[in-house]
């Protein structure tokens, strides 16, 4: 597989603001912020959207969780309350097919957390 810019953060390709890193996983502050705390945490593997999901993967995908979590208690605002959210294919704005979880805080988010995009 060819790999995305992600692949490339992962390889110290290209830089990134990574605030986490374990065997699984990589955490990085995501480039253009949609709330005061925008960070990206994405498996090591290649797995290009949440419907390339295989059953193998299911730890994998829960440990994404478990960094979410992780990196909200130690940054203080697990309880205070954050969101997060992975987008699969276009029409839910996708833009880089390997998998992330977008983790959002700092701030009161909105609900419905979306604005209609026109399709192109
Ligand atoms: P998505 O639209 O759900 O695929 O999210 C992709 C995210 O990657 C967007 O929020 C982008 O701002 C972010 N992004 C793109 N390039 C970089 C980069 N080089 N470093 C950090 N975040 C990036």
């Amino acid at each position: 597989m060819a790999g995305t810019l992600f692949t490339k953060i992962i390889n110290r390709e290209i830089p990134a603001d990574i605030v986490y890193e374990d065997e699984l996983s990589l955490a990085f502050r995501d480039i253009n912020p949609q709330a005061p705390v925008h960070l990206l945490i994405i498996p090591k593997q290649e797995i290009p959207t949440i419907n390339d999901i295989e059953l193998n993967d299911r730890e994998l995908v829960g440990h994404l969780f478990l960094v979410a979590k992780k990196l909200a208690t130690e940054m203080g605002f697990a309880e205070d309350g954050y969101r997060v959210v992975m987008n699969c294919n276009e029409s839910a704005g996708q833009t880089v097919f390997h998998i992330h979880l977008h983790l959002l805080a700092g701030k009161t988010l909105g609900w419905p957390p979306y604005t209609d995009r026109a399709k192109v």
